[in-house]
């Protein structure tokens, strides 16, 4: 008689709580409703994703999404403030003034997150769409985002090695690389995103994958795309992203002409990434004081070194309209990145009765962040900027000023 082999029953690693560090003092007390009352009613109630990892990490969570056995229609019911969101993979908002618990029904990877956002459908959901903790933890990207918390007993529930290598610092695809990358290439990007963002190594076989399948990139959705390049510079960490992104093939796919100039500059020596390096230290200070830096000034930092090896008239809309073109970035940065460029002539000088006007730009402030970050990068000096920052910061309260400018 023919005997089926049958699968060993995974079970996943358990840390109860004295082998953590999570505290609910750290988890949002919005969060924390949603998973007190989803368990009440009987549902299993996890945090999920990025703001376990952040946790565990001691970091301070950007958001908390909460995973459930709960089906849409259900925390409808349970949840007055619940609103469901994408038409075919319904993710529940539950909303809290400006604030939102995403709350989703666990899955399986029947469906990659590209194909949910890039051809979501009108029709009710296939119930087969759904799935368990385990299917749930499996779909994810990587092992340091597959953790669970549960609120039940405080445990944390890792199926896919997440602690360890949360421990070892590494980002390691959850499943087969190169299955996991061709289904959703921007995983890649997100990949460099936590590895820069976090000091963390990417893992052999991950690395390898992006080497191999980088080109894929280019069959992914261009907003999702536009949206990761930005996203690469948050946190200040845009100096390792960009490098990655030049090392794997990525950046060549998406900008070409940026791989080259950064290749004919010097490759690893070229000034890009002295840009970035104090681009970077600019976007910390700003994150320390809640502000955020604009996709303009990032832009024009990212593309300065295509000025190097094109000095021709027209340069700096040339090179703006290349990554336009290439990334569809929203036309208000393509704007100000082209002024930005352009502004170097002027701001290479001190203020005169002339170009003082200036100040009264709207992007006059990026402009001056924008000439300090290339002088500082290329290493000249800083005393034209800082006589323009003077004039910027008596605007308005010292009548000399406005007399200087406005004759
Ligand atoms: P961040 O701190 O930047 O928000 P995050 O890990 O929370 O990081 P999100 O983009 O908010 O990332 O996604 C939440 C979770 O959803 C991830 O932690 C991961 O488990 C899962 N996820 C997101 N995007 C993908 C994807 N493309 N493929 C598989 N799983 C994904
Ligand atoms: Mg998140």
């Amino acid at each position: 008689m023919f005997g089926f082999l049958k699968r060993k029953a995974k079970r996943p690693v358990v840390y109860r709580r004295q082998d953590h560090c999570i505290s609910r003092k750290n988890i949002d007390p919005d969060a924390l409703k949603v998973l007190y009352r989803l368990s009440s009613l009987g549902y299993t109630a996890y945090l999920v994703g990025g703001g376990v990892r952040d946790l565990l990490m001691g970091r301070t969570p950007k958001d908390f999404d909460v995973g459930t056995s709960a089906k849409p229609n259900e925390l409808k019911k349970v949840f007055r403030n619940c609103y469901l969101i994408g038409r075919r993979f319904r993710l529940a908002q539950i909303r809290f003034g400006g604030k939102v618990i995403e709350t989703a029904t666990f899955r399986q990877n029947s469906q990659t997150v590209g194909e949910i956002i890039e051809h979501a459908v009108e029709g009710p959901m296939e119930d087969n769409t759904f799935g368990t903790p385990e299917t749930d933890a499996y779909r994810r990207d990587f092992t340091v985002n597959g953790l669970f918390y549960d609120i039940k007993d405080f445990s944390v529930i890792d199926w896919v090695g997440g602690m360890k290598d949360l421990k070892d610092r590494v980002i390691r695809s959850i499943g087969d690389p190169n299955v996991r990358f061709q289904e959703d290439p921007v995983r890649m990007m997100r990949a460099i995103k936590f590895s820069s963002r976090l000091g963390f190594s990417i893992e052999p076989k991950t690395m390898a994958a992006m080497k191999r399948h980088h080109a894929c990139i280019l069959t992914a959705s261009q907003p999702r795309v536009c949206e990761e390049v930005f996203r690469l510079f948050t946190y200040g960490h845009s100096e390792e992203a960009f490098r990655l992104m030049w090392q794997t093939g990525l950046l060549g796919d998406l900008l070409p002409g940026l791989s080259e100039a950064i290749g004919k500059t010097g490759g690893e020596k070229s000034p890009e990434w002295a840009y970035l390096r104090v681009l970077d230290s600019l976007e910390q200070l700003r994150a320390k004081e809640g502000i955020e830096v604009s996709n303009g000034l990032r832009a024009a930092v990212l593309m300065t070194v295509l000025l190097k090896v094109d000095k021709t008239d027209g340069a700096s809309r040339r090179v703006m309209q290349m990554m336009l073109s290439a990334l569809k970035i929203p036309k208000t940065a393509y704007f100000t990145a082209v002024l930005l460029m352009e502004s170097r002539v002027r701001l290479c000088k001190a203020p005169n009765k002339a170009r003082a006007r200036f100040i009264y730009n709207r992007d006059f402030p990026d402009a001056l962040d924008y000439n300090r970050i290339v002088v500082r990068a290329e290493g000249g000096d800083e005393s034209a900027i800082n006589e323009w920052a003077d004039l910027y910061e008596q605007k308005g309260i010292n009548n000399e000023c406005d007399e200087l400018v406005q004759g």
